[in-house]
Order: structure tokens, then sequence, then C-alpha cells
């Protein structure tokens, strides 16, 4: 008889960065904060890596998606290549 129901797999308390931090601020024109939530594919990072909560998390990837079309951010690494190679030829 196994009565073992204790989980080895422990991990790591995740939290609100967004919430502990109060002079962490979403901005979208803070790509340097916005950049530590997205791969470097500049895919978002999902909440449930990360352990930004919903609200937040909600306000992330809006700022994230204007700060895209601001250009202050890349969409993918492969994009910015494409571009950088159009620019070139003209
Ligand atoms: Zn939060």
């Amino acid at each position: 008889m196994s009565n073992n129901k204790v989980r080895k797999f422990v991990p790591r308390k995740k939290f609100c960065r967004f919430c502990a931090d109060k002079n962490l601020v979403i901005d979208y024109k803070r790509p340097d904060i916005l950049s530590q939530f997205v791969t470097e594919r500049g895919k978002i990072i999902g909440r449930r890596i990360t352990g930004t909560c919903a609200k937040h998390q909600r306000a992330l990837t809006r700022a994230i998606k204007r700060a895209r079309q601001m250009a202050l951010m890349y969409y993918t690494t492969v994009h910015s290549t494409e571009v950088k190679k159009k620019t070139m030829s003209i």
C-alpha cells in the first residue's frame, strides 16, 4: 500500500512582480521592462511561467502590443532581420 501523497517536485513560489514592486510600472515606453516578459523570439511569456497576476498580465500584453506598434519592440527576430534586408536593398 502506498500512502505517499507528498509531491517531491516543489516549484518555486511565484509572485507578481508588478504587485510586489509598486515602482515597477507597465508602460509601453519602457521596453527594458517589457522585454523581461518576452522571449528572445519576441513571444510574450505566459503568466504561468512569470507568475504575473491576471490583472497585470493583461496590462502587460497591451503594453507589449503597443510597444510593437510604436516600433519600440520587434515582433520577432526574423521580422527584424527581414526589415533590415528590405531597407538595405532600397
Ligand atoms: Zn499583479
